[in-house]
């Protein structure tokens, strides 16, 4: 054992540490100013094996009409050797009708066992030096290709969808497949952009494989590929080569700060305090956004707690951003209301008046 993971094991105080995956890495990116959601993925676990293990109770699970779909589509992606992925890529003119190489590295070691996930990993590394030595018999399509991500000195391992080369490009891409259905210019953004940077965690694992050959991990380039469902059908959508440098960037600035992290979480707990323990859990600060209920499972224990506390951030992200000066929805009333302490700055000043005006406008409107 290493010593990182001799302190994660200790700071996980007896818990199982858990394969954080692709998505909870992701989901780091998605509140950066979290320290407890970056202590809990740090430490090798995950917002909803926290809320099971530590608080008892029911994780928020996908709906099941949600899993079965994201299931059934990706087996439709994948399976058969992965023809529908390579159709995709034909009819786009992204791969030659001679370009028809495809491993899938499940096939190579199926199963959930300790020895066939090491295979996996073996497995796709291999596959990717052949890609690196210019190898002509290396694979456009891999599909669920495993590889290690190492945070803080601990190897995470990725699991992804696929990855994809042309004969003539030096390294992969990431691709992601996603469930839900392209709508164009309705499709919601923050979905795409989660998407994006899932798939930039894998390259930022196939950065780290490249600079342990000794290339340039550049090579891996700052694009993904998104597979998205036509409405009412299976059919997929390719959108392939997004740009995702401001994904890579975000997750590269999340992930860079985790030794500190490491050491700021084991300086907040108390000597021998743990996160096997509820109270260590909710002494760790978190920064409750409104967004926190698509990514994180501990949503509900963080807003009951900024309610609580009066944060303006109940009340939605335009409010938090319009009432910050006074910093409590409680402060802010006193302001509106006269009472309480007068304005202490220039920004209260403001604020007051502000929240006066519009208590006059509401006013007019209601009683004519
Ligand atoms: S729900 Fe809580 S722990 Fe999760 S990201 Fe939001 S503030 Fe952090």
């Amino acid at each position: 054992m290493t010593p990182e993971n001799a302190r994660l094991a200790r700071l996980r105080g007896g818990l199982a540490a858990v394969e954080v995956g692709a998505r909870g890495l992701e989901g780091v990116a998605r509140n950066t100013a979290c320290t407890r959601l970056r202590a809990i993925i740090i430490a090798g676990l995950t917002p909803s094996e926290v809320i099971e293990k530590v608080f008892n109770e029911t994780g928020d699970a996908m709906s099941p009409f949600a899993m079965t779909l994201s299931q059934a589509f990706e087996r439709r992606m994948l399976g058969n050797g992965g023809s529908s992925l390579l159709t995709a890529y034909r009819e786009k003119s992204l791969l030659s009708q001679i370009e028809v190489k495809i491993a899938s590295v499940e096939d190579m070691a199926p199963g959930d066992s300790p020895v066939a996930r090491a295979r996996r990993v073996t497995e796709t590394q291999r596959l990717l030096d052949l890609k690196l030595a210019g190898d002509p018999r290396a694979p456009n399509l891999i599909l669920s290709p495993r590889m290690p991500l190492e945070i803080v000195g601990v190897s995470h391992p990725v699991e992804l969808a696929y990855l994809i080369a042309s004969d003539a490009e030096p390294a992969y891409r990431v691709g992601v497949i996603k469930s839900f259905a392209d709508r164009g210019g309705k499709t919601d953004r923050a979905d795409i952009r989660a998407a994006c940077r899932e798939a930039a965690v894998g390259t930022m694992a196939l950065r780290q494989h490249i600079a342990g050959r000794g290339r340039a991990p550049e090579m891996a380039v700052d694009k993904v590929d998104l597979v998205l469902r036509a409405p009412g059908s299976f059919n997929p959508r390719l959108f392939a080569q997004m740009r995702a440098e401001s994904e890579l960037a975000s997750l590269g600035r999340a992930l860079a700060t985790a030794p500190a992290d490491l050491d700021e979480v084991e300086r907040l707990l108390p000597a021998g305090g743990t996160l096997a323990d509820p109270t260590m859990i909710e002494r760790l600060p978190n920064n409750y956004r409104s967004a926190c209920k698509e990514h994180c499972a501990l949503w509900e224990r963080c807003r009951t707690h900024a309610l609580a506390a009066g944060q303006p951030i109940v009340l939605g992200d335009l409010a938090a951003e319009q009432l910050a000066a006074a910093g409590s929805i409680t402060r802010a009333l006193d302001l509106w209301n006269g009472r309480g302490r007068p304005p202490e700055n220039e920004a209260e000043a403001t604020l007051m008046m502000a929240l006066r005006e519009a208590g006059h406008v509401l006013d007019r409107i209601a009683n004519g």
